[in-house]
């Protein structure tokens, strides 16, 4: 459990998987927040490339250097996780207008579910504005190379996950 004087956010996101684009904004959330949670969201409804532990095990391995990161996975409503942990602000990133189209009406949505409960928004670094984890799937289910656009190592579990798919295909 958190020390109350803690300032604490939690980052939450499907990353399946985690791009350059992600990996940025936490490094940047760890140098304003105390403790950053990244959480992968259980979503039963939608079909994943990695499974909810898979991508916390990579997340886990790729952000180790950074202190103030735990990485969790959650499911169910997020203002009942963040009122569990005492987590007091939101981070999502915005990489343009249909970001922040989407994103405000959830982050006012969300002050009116859990008054006092703020969303912060960190704008896109201008090298991974166009990248979102959808587009690295569709490129690597091409058979394309993925690895200017994750944290190392991870381009070749993509790949791997491809091959299982496409041998499961046949
Ligand atoms: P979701 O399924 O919630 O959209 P994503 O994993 O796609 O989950 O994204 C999680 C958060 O990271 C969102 O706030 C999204 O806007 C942000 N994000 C995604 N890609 C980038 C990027 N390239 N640069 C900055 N923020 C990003």
């Amino acid at each position: 459990m958190k020390n109350p004087s803690e300032k604490t956010v939690l980052y939450p996101g499907s990353f399946d998987p985690l791009t350059l684009g992600h990996l940025d904004l936490i490094r940047r959330a760890a140098r304003i927040f105390d403790r950053v949670y990244v959480g992968v969201l259980v979503n039963p409804h939608k079909k994943s490339l990695f499974s909810v532990d898979e991508r916390v095990i990579m997340i886990h391995r790729i952000t180790k250097d950074i202190p103030q990161v735990e990485v969790v996975s959650f499911s169910g409503l997020l203002v009942d996780f963040c009122r569990q942990l005492g987590i007091s602000h939101i981070l999502r990133g915005l990489r343009d207008s249909g970001d922040f189209e989407a994103e405000i009406k959830v982050a006012q949505g969300l002050t009116v579910l859990e008054p006092g409960l703020d969303t912060v928004f960190l704008g896109t670094d201008l090298r991974y504005a166009f990248l979102s984890s959808s587009m690295v799937r569709e490129v690597a289910a091409g058979g394309g190379d993925v690895s200017v656009f994750l944290p190392e190592g991870l381009a070749p579990l993509v790949a791997e996950k491809y091959r299982e798919l496409s041998k499961a295909d046949q």
